[in-house]
């Protein structure tokens, strides 16, 4: 094996320390080989009205499309790339193609209010970002009611004057903000009181408990749900569910008064050419 002994006795170089350096040195090379050879873009999953089952919109979920290696999804990329600007152009690269793409779901709809909806990390909320917004719009003639901007608790754990000004301004140009994953963040709720969000998004893991085998999970799952609904509905907030697999689930939702809903049940993920299809 490769492993050296120090003269201490401690072993410097395990074999899995260099595996794992391994693997990241490859994901940054595939990060910056990306953003030099344009290799991000949009997955694209549909969000449904629950009560009439119609498709309002999308959300644009990044992958890596690497020549070799294929689709390469967010879970291996996006916190290496968020600890540099690389997440920054990576997500320009993949707002531009999502504008383009939500300009050909809207022909194909024959709906021009169809509705985009991006993610941004917390590095990637600078005036210098919304700016690109903003003029990204006006390029794509995508007037800026269609384009929610989902951030996550998250970004309220550095309470900080910039946060708040990026997404007053992206409210003041016209765009709404979600709240992805609500309630498994780390942050208070207090920050619901110095903002206005437009969307909750109540995570996937509260619409699995719906219909968790453990019938008291899923009861306490339900009222659990209908205590965020209430939150949403008091905060002038729509809801969006998340991760829905079952027709149960959905049906629970609609009981609720849960507006939308995104989840394999109605959509994986697609590339643009496969969302064509859906609408
Ligand atoms: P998210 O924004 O909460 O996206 C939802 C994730 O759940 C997506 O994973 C989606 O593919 C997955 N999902 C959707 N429906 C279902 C379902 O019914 N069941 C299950 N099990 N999963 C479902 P994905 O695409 O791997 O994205 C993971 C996360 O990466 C996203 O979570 C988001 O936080 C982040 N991300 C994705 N695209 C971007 C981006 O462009 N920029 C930034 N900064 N983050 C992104
Ligand atoms: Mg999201
Ligand atoms: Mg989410
Ligand atoms: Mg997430």
């Amino acid at each position: 094996s490769c492993k050296s002994e120090g003269g201490n006795g401690i072993r410097t170089f395990e074999p899995e320390m260099l595996a794992s350096r391994k693997k990241r040195t490859e994901s940054e090379d595939d990060i910056r080989r990306g953003i030099e050879e344009s290799l991000f873009e949009p997955h694209f999953q549909s969000v449904t009205h629950l009560a009439s089952g119609n498709i309002v919109g999308f959300e644009a979920l990044m992958r890596l499309n690497h020549p070799e290696k294929g689709l390469i999804p967010p879970a291996e990329f996006i916190a290496i790339a968020e600890e540099s600007d690389r997440i920054d152009l990576a997500g320009r690269q993949l707002f531009s193609k999502a504008l383009s793409g939500l300009r050909a779901l809207g022909q194909r709809h024959g709906d021009e209010h169809l509705h985009i909806a991006i993610n941004l990390s917390p590095v990637e909320l600078t005036p210098e970002k919304i700016a690109f917004i903003a003029s990204e719009l006006e390029v794509y003639g995508v007037d800026p009611a269609q384009l929610t901007v989902e951030i996550t608790e998250a970004v309220f754990l550095e309470d900080s004057d910039r946060i708040t000004e990026c997404l007053q301004q992206l409210r003041h140009i016209g765009c709404k903000i979600a709240l992805d994953d609500f309630g498994t963040g780390y942050s208070s709720l207090a920050y619901l009181t110095r903002f206005q969000v437009d969307i909750i998004k109540i995570d996937q893991s509260f619409i699995k408990g719906l219909t968790h085998p453990d019938p008291a999970i899923a009861t306490r799952s339900r009222r659990l749900i209908e205590g965020i609904a209430a939150i949403a509905t008091n905060m002038d907030c729509l809801m969006i569910a998340e991760g829905v697999e079952e027709e149960e689930q959905a049906r629970h939702l609609r009981t609720i008064g849960v507006q939308y809903a995104q989840g394999f049940l109605f959509s994986t993920p697609l590339p643009l050419s496969e969302a064509m299809a859906l609408v």
